[in-house]
């Protein structure tokens, strides 16, 4: 069998750099898709990727166009996708009375929509080849909702309805989708959080410590598996005891 070929969107970003090489560890050809292409971020993601069988592709994943073209060059360069990981996303946090409608569309593009723009182009295939794995990175705020994030947890939680509803469609066809919901892990997304705040949320995490990016890594290699074939349709928490339900 030839190896599989992954996508990572907002691969070279905090969680999408461990989730590319946890995948390229796992024996996989992994694709980081991310919209910043700047010379010295690229070349300093490819110089932590050495030895790992990680490539790099600009595209925006809020473009429904970008993410056709994307997907069918991909396609006849590695000769298939395989496993999908829907990982880039933004925060525009506002109360909504101070929210426009900008940061509601950008969060909600870049979140949601984009999970629509990559799999509406890369199912077919899959569907053809019977087999593949999509995983849509969700958050802890999707299920609790969260003070300032109206957009962005509507979009976290949208995700999952997606990720539950395109399973059932697909389900016969050796495909899975799940999600993964992080509570508060290391990343600069966090890192630009006030300490006060982060000092505060993790005094009410279970497990005492924020989560590291690699916990999220290695949820997506044991879901997008070969091995991993009857979980679909699937939310898996990994939020440190933060939120806990059944
Ligand atoms: P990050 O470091 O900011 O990485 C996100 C990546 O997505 C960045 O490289 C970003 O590029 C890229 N991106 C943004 N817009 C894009 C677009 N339109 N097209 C293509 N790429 C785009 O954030 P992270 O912490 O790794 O988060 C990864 C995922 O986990 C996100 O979906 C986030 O919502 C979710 N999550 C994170 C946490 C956490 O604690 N970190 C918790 C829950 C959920 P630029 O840097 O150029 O914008």
């Amino acid at each position: 069998m030839s190896k599989r070929v992954a996508v990572v969107t907002g691969g070279i970003g905090g969680l999408g750099t461990e989730i590319c090489k946890a995948l390229a560890q796992a024996g996989r050809t992994v694709i980081a898709v991310d919209l910043d292409s700047r010379e010295e971020r690229v070349a300093s993601f490819k110089q932590e990727m050495e030895g790992h069988d990680v490539h790099f592709a600009e595209a925006d994943v809020a473009d429904y166009q970008s993410c056709g073209a994307l997907v069918r060059d991909i396609e006849s360069r590695h000769g298939s996708l395989d496993i999908l990981v829907n990982n880039a996303g933004i925060t525009r946090d506002s109360t909504l009375r101070k929210m426009d409608r900008g940061q509601w569309d950008a969060v909600l593009d870049v979140n949601l929509g984009s999970a629509f723009n990559l799999c509406g182009h890369a199912v077919a295939g899959m569907q053809a080849r019977g087999f593949g794995r999509v995983v849509n990175i969700s958050s802890v705020s999707g299920q609790t909702g969260n003070f300032g994030q109206t957009n962005y947890a509507a979009a976290k939680a949208g995700l999952h309805g997606f990720t539950m509803s395109l399973a059932r469609e697909v389900a016969t066809k050796g495909i899975t989708v799940n999600s993964v919901s992080p509570g508060y892990i290391e990343t600069a997304m966090t890192g630009a959080m006030p300490t006060e705040v982060l000092t505060k949320i993790t005094a009410t995490i279970p497990a005492g410590r924020m989560g590291k990016p690699n916990d999220i890594a290695r949820t997506v290699a044991f879901l997008t598996d070969d091995a991993a074939g009857y979980i679909t349709g699937a939310n898996v928490p990994v939020n440190g005891g933060l939120f806990m339900s059944f």
